[in-house]
């Protein structure tokens, strides 16, 4: 067994959030549905429609394109984590980005198996899932049922009203 797989190479399922407002967005989260579906000892087991959403956190720049994916893998959550880090500079984007600032990709781990997470660079559940509209909702269509550790069904966790509005696009 690689180090790199989780005890026993059980499948695991895994949950992405995908984000881009950089260089055709959309075009750039076809790609990473692809690219996610090449990481090794991983599935890519669905993708979820592409949202347009207003840009968070205070930052002046272009409309972001969301989406979710759900994936069965082998890998342990930082072995997977540094996969989609790997993606993100595979497709250009610069280490030292602003944080919510533009970007060409944005790879994050919304939710392990049934783990929860705390270290230094590793937090599952993604604190975002509760908190944006662009994380949940692309989520909630491919995963209605799914359980998030901590903090229950993803079913009754509330739409942010304060959000601004996002639309499904493709
Ligand atoms: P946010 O995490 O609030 O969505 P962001 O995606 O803009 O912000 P990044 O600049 O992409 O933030 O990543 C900052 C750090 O977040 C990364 O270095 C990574 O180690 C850490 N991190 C912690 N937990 C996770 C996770 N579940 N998925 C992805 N990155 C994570
Ligand atoms: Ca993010
Ligand atoms: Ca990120």
């Amino acid at each position: 067994m690689s180090s790199a797989t989780a005890k026993e190479n059980h499948w695991r399922p895994a949950y992405v959030g995908l984000g881009s407002n950089l260089q055709g967005p959309a075009g750039q989260l076809d790609s990473a549905f692809d690219l996610l579906g090449a990481i090794p000892h991983t599935r890519l087991i669905r993708r979820s429609s592409l949202y347009r959403s207003a840009p968070f956190g205070g930052v002046e720049q272009p409309d972001f394109v969301n989406a979710a994916a759900s994936l069965l893998t082998q890998l342990g959550a930082r072995p997977l984590l540094e996969a989609l880090q790997r993606i993100e500079i595979q497709r250009g984007r610069e280490r030292e980005d602003v944080r919510w600032g533009p970007r060409v990709l944005d790879l994050d781990l919304l939710v392990y198996g049934r783990d929860e997470i705390e270290e230094p660079g590793l937090i599952v559940p993604h604190p975002g899932i509760a908190e944006r509209n662009f994380v949940l909702l692309p989520l909630r269509e491919i995963a209605p049922g799914l359980m998030i550790p901590g903090l229950g069904q993803l079913a009754t966790i509330s739409v942010n009203m304060d959000e601004p509005k996002i639309s499904r696009i493709a």
